[in-house]
């Protein structure tokens, strides 16, 4: 069985996800959901160390705090 991304559906393998997904063990965000067509605000509300924002000219930026 392969999990996913609860965001936007993609499929992720079962390493990402054990590492990414919350406490709840949903996964709520993913380098898929860097599109703005699919990104939701909550990937960056529910995920402390994964935040998704757009820059003064409209080109989203992926914030992964101090993370390699
Ligand atoms: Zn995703």
């Amino acid at each position: 069985m392969s999990p996913q991304c609860e965001n936007c559906g993609a499929h992720v393998s079962a390493e990402y996800h054990r590492v990414r997904s919350g406490n709840d063990g949903v996964l709520h965000g993913c380098p898929s959901c860097t599109s703005p067509a699919t990104r939701q605000r909550e990937a960056a509300g529910l995920e402390a160390d994964y935040k998704v924002r757009t820059d003064a000219e409209g080109r989203t930026v992926v914030d992964r705090g101090g993370e390699a």
